[in-house]
């Protein structure tokens, strides 16, 4: 069993995105806003890719591949750049980039952090780790396995959020 930042993410907006997700039901091809946040990375910071290395890392958890892609990262300072368009995942937003921490850590890169930048909203975030976020975060790996391996998907949300999310139609379709 592999988990990504995307699971993290997921698991921290919506529990029914997690499952359909990690059970193959993927729209994210079809979706305007993942277009628009693919484009976001592109096309904000172009001078980026030069300064910053892309990384990939993995770890083993628990007997859980844990696996992660950080698309820009000063290894001299040990600060990790995410680029997001919205505010409104703030908090799954952080716990995306202290997963790349946590991975970091667990590859003996210790004392990372990480700034999610708002380019349109012209704002910053940082990030710190703690032992408690480590905590939390293989709490949220052990919960992640149990939901996903679950026969039922669980229910709507029914959240502001559901209108710019892929599986809206999907969702909502049948209500
Ligand atoms: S539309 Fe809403 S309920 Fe459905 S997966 Fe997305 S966030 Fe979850």
């Amino acid at each position: 069993m592999q988990l990504t930042a995307t699971h993290i993410n997921y698991y921290h907006v919506c529990h029914r995105k997690l499952w359909l997700f990690a059970n193959g039901i993927n729209m994210e091809h079809t979706s305007d806003t993942v277009y628009d946040g693919k484009l976001l990375h592109e096309t904000s910071y172009p001078q980026r890719a030069e300064r910053y290395t892309e990384i990939e890392m993995s770890a083993m958890e628990g007997g859980i591949q844990l696996n992660g892609k950080i698309d820009f990262y000063d290894a001299k300072a040990k600060i990790i750049h995410e680029i997001k368009r919205s505010d409104k995942m703030e908090d799954a937003h952080a716990w995306q980039v202290k997963y790349y921490i946590w991975l970091l850590a667990l590859n003996d890169v210790a004392g990372a952090k990480g700034i999610i930048e708002y380019p349109g909203l012209r704002e910053r975030q940082e990030v710190i780790f703690t032992e408690a976020d480590e905590a939390s975060l293989k709490k949220a790996v052990a919960k992640i396995i149990e939901l996903i391996h679950n026969d039922v998907c669980p229910p709507n949300i029914h959240a502001k959020i559901c209108k710019s999310c892929s599986y809206y139609e999907l969702c909502y379709i049948a209500e």
